[in-house]
């Protein structure tokens, strides 16, 4: 708590009075310890790839580029990490454009039982692309659709619920074992829709569920870096949810597999709001 306090005077010199102004800090020093601690785990999160990038070049100038079978590996190490921090930097301009309020929502009316199916028809074809080009590495799954036959309009920022989709659907994939499958449901209650993604993957530990939202938080950070994670695409998931005034949440059963969770506000429509044709 800050306080300052001054004394009304009179011209004559008498003292009539006092103000009392008491400031409440500690969400302002709340907010700068979170900012200073924010840019702290920035620079920790790049130096990492960093060094590990400055370490294989040395590796290369010392003479490993003239190994045919070390060199490409190297080289493939590189341009991994180097794509991982840019995928870094995207992400922290995106939260930043969020964070300003500058980011401009698209809103449209779109039913999002066709929206979904939409996206999910793409990680269909990913899947089938591989198989057709016999792509080792590449990992296996399938999706189990549990959707509502019902139209659900909503007003959504397409692009942007689209990532939030990808963002859950490709953490299924990178946290589970190959050949998984992950289920999608979409079902409505009065107000609200709700889309849950479900995956057979090695799961949440209890006390971390609502810290995984957190910007950079991850379970296992080795292995996020591994997959090439950059541990901001829930925080951004969960951003873009909340501009559109709904909620995301997990549960998960350790071993098992983990659920994600999305509500969205909805108004059912009357039969009332139909529109006469003219
Ligand atoms: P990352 O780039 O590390 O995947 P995210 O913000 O997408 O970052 O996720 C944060 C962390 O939450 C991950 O590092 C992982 O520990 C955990 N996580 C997210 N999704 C899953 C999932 N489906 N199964 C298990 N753990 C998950």
């Amino acid at each position: 708590l800050h306080a300052s306090f001054s004394l009304i005077r009179r011209v004559t010199g008498f003292v009539s009075g006092a103000v009392c102004v008491l400031h409440d800090v500690t969400e302002q020093q709340k907010n700068e310890n979170e900012q200073r601690q924010f840019v702290s785990n920035v620079s920790h999160e790049l130096r990492t790839p960093l060094t590990s990038l400055r370490a294989y070049i040395e590796a290369l100038n010392d003479g490993a580029w003239k190994d045919p079978e070390i060199a490409p590996q190297f080289l493939e190490v590189t341009q991994e990490e180097t794509e991982r921090m840019i995928r870094m930097i995207n992400d922290l301009l995106s939260l930043s454009r969020m964070d300003r309020g500058v980011a401009k929502m698209d809103l449209e009316w779109v039913n999002f039982n066709d929206f979904l199916s939409h996206v999910l028809n793409r990680f269909d074809m990913i899947v089938k692309k591989d198989a057709e080009k016999g792509q080792e590495g590449e990992k296996k799954y399938s999706i189990k659709r549990k959707i509502t036959n019902q139209d659900l309009w909503v007003e959504i920022d397409t692009d942007q619920m689209m990532q939030v989709i990808d963002n859950i659907m490709n953490n299924a994939i990178k946290y589970s074992p190959d050949g998984g499958v992950i289920t999608v449901g979409l079902s409505q209650s009065q107000n609200q829709i709700i889309l849950s993604i479900s995956d057979q993957g090695l799961g949440i530990p209890k006390k971390d569920l609502n810290k995984i939202f957190d910007r950079f938080y991850r379970v296992d950070k080795a292995r996020s870096r591994e997959q090439g994670g950059t541990g901001l695409g829930l925080a951004i998931a969960k951003e873009i949810v909340e501009a559109h005034k709904g909620r995301i949440w997990a549960d998960s059963q350790e071993g098992k597999g983990s659920t994600f969770y999305i509500s969205l506000p909805f108004e059912p429509m009357s039969e009332e709001d139909d529109w006469d044709e003219v």
